[in-house]
């Protein structure tokens, strides 16, 4: 998807609202307009964005958004609910529907399978957390049926509106997919026909899940992509350049063991395998956990 202005974004929108006050599916909810205005700076939107985008949310029906977990560790989910604006809560409540998601969802065995089966009647968006074993897919069986998860990868991506993949895992086939990968292992985009979102990182952070999902929720189109698929808003930049140990760096002062007081005085951490040099990923801005941190902050790399 090509960059579009913040003009287009703000007739986009424009166009949605109308179409919704005068629609009986207009609804009338309580939105945090701190929240709006967050994810609309993370994206960089004009300043008539966060408006329009707030009564967008107030009445518009919530996307509804399918959450897969195929070969992973579930800790892209831990990043996501560890968000603090939006709120997890505000997420799943107030922004989307979360329809289907097997470590949040009350719904177990065949009431799970068979809430699945009904999503897959209507409008959602899916989000996939692990990468899929789409050769020997015995390797992954998931629910009462037996189906792998290679067939419920297809199945769901075949109805969904946009598809996005959460995580190093989906995105490329990460720590399953390593050396000598027994279970043959990719990203989801090597086997799916139709186009994927990469959000790797592992995990990623709860802002580069939560702002990406909502850009498709907000305009109905995916936001501007770099040439492996990852959104350039959040992974246009290099980390290293951002990296608050940049000017020990620039300095010629590094660690040498992870542990030594070098390391914990904010030396660089090149010598011991930081590879930020190389990475493109915003989390020196964003961080985790509420931005409490972020890998190098912590010394590792
Ligand atoms: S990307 Fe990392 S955190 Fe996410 S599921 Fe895979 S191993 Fe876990
Ligand atoms: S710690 Fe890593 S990202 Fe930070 S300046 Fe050193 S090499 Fe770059």
């Amino acid at each position: 998807m090509a960059k579009l202005s913040n003009e287009e974004l703000k007739n986009i929108l424009e166009d949605r609202i109308k179409k919704l006050e005068n629609s009986t599916l207009k609804e009338d909810k309580f939105i945090n307009e701190e929240s709006v205005k967050i994810l609309a700076r993370h994206l960089s939107l004009g300043n008539e964005i966060p408006v329009l985008a707030q009564r967008f949310f107030q009445i518009a029906p919530k996307t509804k958004l399918v959450w897969l977990h195929l070969c992973e560790c579930t800790g892209c989910s831990e990043s996501l609910l560890r968000s603090e604006l939006p709120s997890f809560d505000e997420l799943i409540f107030d922004f989307f529907s979360l329809e289907y998601h097997e470590t949040l969802m009350a719904a177990n065995g065949t009431k799970a399978e068979e809430l699945l089966e009904h999503v897959l009647e209507e409008d959602f968006i899916l989000a996939v957390e692990g990468g899929v074993a789409a050769i020997d897919t015995f390797f992954l069986t998931i629910g009462a049926q037996g189906e792998s998860g290679y067939e419920i990868l297809e199945k769901l991506a075949a109805k969904a509106k946009a598809i996005f993949a959460v995580g190093t895992c989906s995105s490329y086939g990460g720590i399953q997919a390593a050396y000598p990968n027994p279970s043959k292992t990719c990203g989801i985009s090597e086997v799916l026909s139709q186009k994927v979102v990469n959000i790797p990182g592992c995990p990623p952070s709860d802002v580069n899940i939560i702002t990406t999902l909502s850009f498709f929720a907000l305009f109905g189109v995916l936001p501007e992509l770099d040439e492996q698929n990852r959104p350039v808003w959040a992974y246009g930049k290099c980390l290293h350049d951002m990296c608050e140990r940049k000017a020990k760096f620039e300095s010629g002062i590094f660690a040498e063991h992870f542990d030594d007081e070098a390391t914990k005085n904010g030396a660089c951490l090149f010598k011991i395998g930081c590879k930020g040099p190389y990475t493109y990923n915003n989390c020196p801005k964003v961080k985790f956990n509420a931005k409490t941190s972020w890998p190098v902050a912590a010394g590792h790399g």
